[in-house]
């Protein structure tokens, strides 16, 4: 163990480990062991690839509250019988689209939502060219 400059942050500090990546000799902070690289070279990993992931978390993310929201909904209608409340929810599985319904307006709020839902995806179409 050598105690010198960390070649990353500069730090005097026990040098102990080397970066795979660029040979730097780095310090215990600027490790990272599960990668066996500095810190710098780990960000720039990063970068290129878990990305591709990234957004499909987020989708599933967004689709598991949305799930969550539509149970919400459901059971507060049920245990509170006929409360004013309208309800319209149109979920695109795919191809296949869900549409669910309550209260005394439900054919407009679903109207109203089957028209955003074809807006949001022409939107998402244009963004994505
Ligand atoms: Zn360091
Ligand atoms: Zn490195």
């Amino acid at each position: 163990m050598q105690v010198k400059a960390c070649q990353l942050c500069g730090k005097l500090a026990p040098v102990t480990h080397t970066c795979r990546q660029c040979k730097r000799k780095v310090c215990e902070a600027c490790f990272k062991h599960e990668v066996g690289v500095c810190s710098k070279c780990h960000s720039r990993l990063e970068v290129e690839t878990p990305l591709l992931t990234f957004p499909m978390k987020l989708f599933l993310l967004g689709f598991a509250l949305i799930f969550l929201g539509i149970i919400f909904l459901i059971a507060s209608s049920i245990l509170y019988g006929n409360v004013q409340t309208t309800t319209g929810v149109v979920i695109f599985v795919g191809p296949i689209p869900i549409i669910l319904g309550s209260g005394p307006y439900s054919f407009l709020a679903i109207l109203f939502a089957t028209i955003l839902t074809i807006l949001g995806i022409a939107f998402f179409l244009l963004l994505r060219k």
